[in-house]
């Protein structure tokens, strides 16, 4: 084994390195989106037991599982917005392996979203965290920090009044940097989805799905533990199932971190 992957296990080993779990539990009580009443609905999460240690299978313990690719702590492929359907290698299985794994840059921006719930990252809100970090490098997943995933009751998870859903996002100018200035491999959120909670009522709807995915990016989202990785210095892996024409998956995602 070369030097380098030596030093890597050994230093999971000792602890030097640790791995943080980023996702959030799949079990049938997992939230997920709710569209307006003239879309179609994705199911959430069941799970039906085949056997288990019974007549059914004496040795041996499995489930059926059954869910929306795009359910709990999951990736969005290029492919799952019309923005991106025609660029190349945008579903789950052609994707390059080498983008399921990449650093990662953590703006906080809990104190924002705690006074408003509908808050957007600024351009000046990555250009300032910029200033003190250092630039957001090619290949980066930029990972958005607002507290939600503290929020474990689903009502203020959602946080839905007459006027929809209220939880905090991206601007659009900020997501366009992001993917063409920056070229990042995607932004990872703790909410539901990667826009905000109003973002279907923007001009254009889910701008930054639309944004992304339409330059090839991806998408995390229901990310937990965020509040764990610093600013910079962590590397991310988030490989989605190899579905075949597939839009998206669950995701278990991993940061490895110093010290
Ligand atoms: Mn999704």
């Amino acid at each position: 084994m070369s030097s380098l992957l030596n030093d890597l296990v050994a230093a999971l080993s000792s602890g030097q390195l640790r791995v943080i779990d980023l996702t959030q539990p799949l079990e049938p009580s997992t939230p997920v989106i709710e569209l307006p009443p003239m879309f179609a609905p994705s199911p959430g999460f069941s799970i039906e037991q085949i056997s288990r240690y019974d007549e059914a299978g004496p040795g041996w313990y499995w489930n059926t599982i059954q869910l929306g690719e795009h359910t709990g702590t999951h990736f969005d492929a290029p492919v799952h917005w019309v923005t991106g359907k025609d660029l190349p290698n945008n579903p789950c299985d052609t994707i390059p392996p080498a983008h399921f794994v990449g650093p990662a840059c953590v703006i906080d921006v809990c104190t924002q979203c705690t006074e408003n719930s509908d808050y957007l990252l600024t351009v000046d809100d990555l250009l300032s965290w910029e200033a003190e970090h250092g630039r957001v490098p090619s290949g980066a997943w930029l990972l958005l920090r607002t507290g939600w995933a503290e929020r474990t009751d689903p009502k203020e998870f959602f946080n839905v009044d007459e006027n929809g859903a209220h939880t905090p996002g991206f601007d659009q100018a900020t997501s366009l940097l992001l993917a063409t200035e920056r070229d990042v491999l995607g932004v990872g959120v703790e909410t539901v989805g990667t826009d905000a909670g109003q973002a279907g009522t923007f001009n254009p709807a889910f701008p930054n799905h639309a944004t992304m995915h339409g330059h090839g990016k991806y998408g995390l989202t229901s990310l937990c533990h965020l509040d764990q990785l610093p600013p910079t210095g962590a590397v991310l892996i988030a490989a989605p199932l190899k579905i075949v024409d597939g839009s998206g998956s669950p995701v278990r995602v991993l940061a490895i971190v110093e010290g």
